[in-house]
């Protein structure tokens, strides 16, 4: 009899709880590992992107629009990160409160101060991905305690029962970020101004953050693939350079990468660039934990 009370209760207990929880949707998994943080047991954190995927080109699938159809909060990277996929899922789901005007729709670019931005006219005929600036922000754990900022005044903005907690928790992940920023630049600082090449640009706010030094893509530019013979006019410049280290992203083909690796004596990294990027990469601290262990490992070993 007890036994089936308690039963009863923990149901309703259960039920009321997931009443009064924020369903939140995050575009990328990163976005969607710091809402956790911060929005703790009061909201319900559901992903679009996955971390092994192109955030640029996401296969956005129809069950999508019945998840943002429930959604509370909508959180999405912007300077067009998302443009080819997330409007038409929006567009489709039907729900007021993540228009893009509504206090429900968070563009966590607001605030973050964006590299690379266009200084001339914008030229897409050849589709260059990234017409506002990088928006692979992300990749800076400087930038995650801005992000962290926009979500607990969102959540703050709609639940405002909860400000208190959810700001509390914001603090509390700041202060985790802050004591592992030292730890990974102590680890990287023997490498300081190590030359390394990319597939895309999504590394350049780690590289900025962490002291190395881009010195060419394999994309000729954000977005266009490049043919054999762009690759072997990057053989000599970037053996010239001196660069030690190829990084892709796991969702990129390899062939191509490795070839080049090869051909300027480098060693080919792969990098999850997003949560989710493999197993071993859970949340946004696993992610600086894995990228910062195989760069200092491989720059260890080529000594
Ligand atoms: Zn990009």
């Amino acid at each position: 009899m007890k036994i089936k009370l308690f039963l009863i209760i923990m149901t309703l207990v259960a039920t009321t709880t997931a009443h009064a929880r924020l369903n939140v949707v995050a575009s990328l998994p990163d976005f969607g590992s710091i809402a956790e943080e911060v929005g703790g047991d009061k909201v319900k954190v559901t992903t679009i992107c996955r971390g092994t995927e192109d955030a640029h080109f996401v296969d956005a699938r129809p069950s999508f629009v019945r998840v943002l159809n429930q959604a509370d909060v909508l959180v999405e990277g912007g300077a067009e990160l998302e443009i080819g996929w997330l409007p038409p899922l929006v567009g489709s789901a039907r729900n007021g409160k993540i228009l893009s005007d509504a206090p429900g729709h968070v563009v966590l670019s607001r605030k973050i101060r964006l590299l690379e931005v266009p200084t001339g006219p914008i030229d897409r005929s050849m589709g260059d991905v990234h017409p506002l600036g990088n928006p692979h922000y992300w990749l800076d754990p400087e930038n995650g305690k801005i992000i962290a900022d926009e979500l607990a005044e969102a959540f703050s903005r709609l639940d405002s029962a909860n400000a208190a907690y959810y700001r509390a928790n914001e603090q509390k992940f700041n202060e985790r970020l802050d004591k592992k920023i030292v730890e990974w630049k102590k680890l990287m600082e023997p490498y300081r101004g190590t030359k390394v090449a990319t597939y895309h640009k999504s590394f350049e706010y780690f590289a900025e953050r962490f002291g190395l030094v881009i010195a060419g893509q394999i994309e000729p530019k954000p977005g266009i693939e490049p043919s054999p013979s762009y690759i072997n006019s990057l053989v000599p410049r970037l053996k010239n350079e001196g660069v030690k280290l190829v990084l892709v992203e796991p969702f990129r083909p390899h062939k191509t990468p490795e070839y080049l690796a090869k051909a300027i004596g480098a060693k080919l990294l792969v990098m999850p660039e997003k949560v989710g990027g493999n197993e071993k990469v859970k949340d946004y601290f696993s992610l600086f934990d894995y990228d910062v262990d195989q760069i200092v490992t491989a720059l260890k070993q080529a000594k």
